[in-house]
């Protein structure tokens, strides 16, 4: 056992960034009601503090608060503000790996987004950046945050034969690349499961670390990171009977920069969006096609062939894919800034192309 408390900053340590969430929540009758609680309100020391005395030796923890929300409330501002702390964090030789504490609810945003930001950088320094979240709040009588914020710091801190640097997640005892993870039940308290194999905490799985090799191998530069009042605006909207075209034709004169369709079954859509929706690319509007259904790949040209211009999101839900495309956006008008004629499609694929780790 060791002490955590205040180490300098200029010394080898793991870093925590808070972002809020259940795991820093307070029930105001924890023992009788512990699902009824204020998301984000302890600070991310004071979680620390919690765990002080079961953190393996020789671990230095440092914290940092960069947001204490309900993580259904994230903004885009907030994505860049944790981005940036991520890479000032890799860039830093002290750091030797960083914890996200972060909501359930937008988890599945934020780890698409770092792993297209920093997950590159990371890997390239060999460092584990580690996000993970809790069901109950900190002040009930079994919460599960303290064991999931232990299982983050030393996934983070050890040593890197065992796995790769990388962005990834943990909850429940098990870990995953963080852009495999999302919430799948609105209030089982298993909700947050990995869409795609993980491995257990303490023992890594050996076919689970090649999946993740395949994806490291084929994610070979990192997105840039929109500035937190340019992120292009993009919508998601669902595909359902009796859908009418006025959904679309809403956004023709808006600010509008790209919509992400969630369609049924295999990404299909409504016939009766097809007109707007080729207006839509007419006017400039990016699309992107997935699946409400939460589970399965959209594929080009199923179940019919794709209007010009249209991507399909692949193993991308909607939530992730809207992220996808804000990335590959701005990608494009930097990539374009900088007289390269990318588009945003050029980068998207290079997204969609990522295995799923089976
Ligand atoms: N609403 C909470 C949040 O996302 C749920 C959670 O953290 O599990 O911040």
């Amino acid at each position: 056992m060791s002490t955590i408390e205040n180490p300098s900053e200029n010394s080898p340590h793991i870093l925590v960034l808070g972002m809020g969430g259940t795991i820093a929540g307070l029930a105001s009758n924890p023992a009788a009601k512990p699902l009824q609680y204020e998301a984000g309100q302890v600070e991310v020391a004071s979680l620390l503090a919690h765990v002080r005395s079961v953190i393996p030796e020789g671990i230095s923890l440092v914290s940092k608060q960069v947001a204490n929300i309900n993580s259904r409330n994230l903004t885009e501002s907030l994505l860049t503000l944790l981005g940036e702390a991520v890479r000032e964090a890799l860039a830093n030789s002290f750091v030797q790996g960083v914890v996200v504490t972060h909501g359930t609810d937008t988890i599945e945003e934020t780890g698409v987004f770092l792993q297209m930001t920093c997950g590159k950088y990371a890997q390239n320094l060999g460092k584990r950046v580690i996000l993970t979240g809790a069901m109950l709040p900190s002040n009930a009588p079994k919460a599960d945050g303290p064991s999931n914020l232990l299982d983050a710091i030393r996934w983070a801190s050890t040593p890197i034969d065992n796995c790769p640097g990388g962005i990834y997640a943990v909850m429940d005892g098990r870990g995953c690349l963080a852009m495999d993870l999302a919430k799948r039940h609105g209030s089982a308290l298993n909700a947050p499961i990995q869409t795609s194999p993980s491995s257990s905490v303490g023992l890594i799985n050996p076919s689970w670390l090649s999946g993740v090799k395949a994806v490291q191998e084929l994610w070979t530069e990192d997105l840039p990171i929109p500035k937190e009042n340019e992120w292009p605006w993009v919508e998601i909207l669902t595909s359902h009977a009796g859908a009418r075209s006025e959904t679309i034709t809403h956004w023709l004169n808006s600010k509008v920069k790209g919509l992400v369709l969630a369609g049924t079954g295999m990404g299909g859509f409504h016939d009766a969006w097809r007109d707007s929706l080729v207006a839509a690319v007419k006017h400039g509007i990016a699309l992107v096609r997935t699946t409400r259904t939460g589970a399965g790949e959209t594929l080009a040209d199923l179940p019919e062939k794709d209007i010009g211009g249209c991507l399909a999101s692949g193993s991308l839900s909607a939530p992730r894919a809207r992220i996808a495309l804000q990335l590959s956006l701005n990608a494009e008008k930097q990539a374009q800034a900088a007289g390269k004629s990318l588009t945003w499609q050029d980068f998207f694929a290079r997204i969609v192309v990522l295995p799923v780790i089976r």
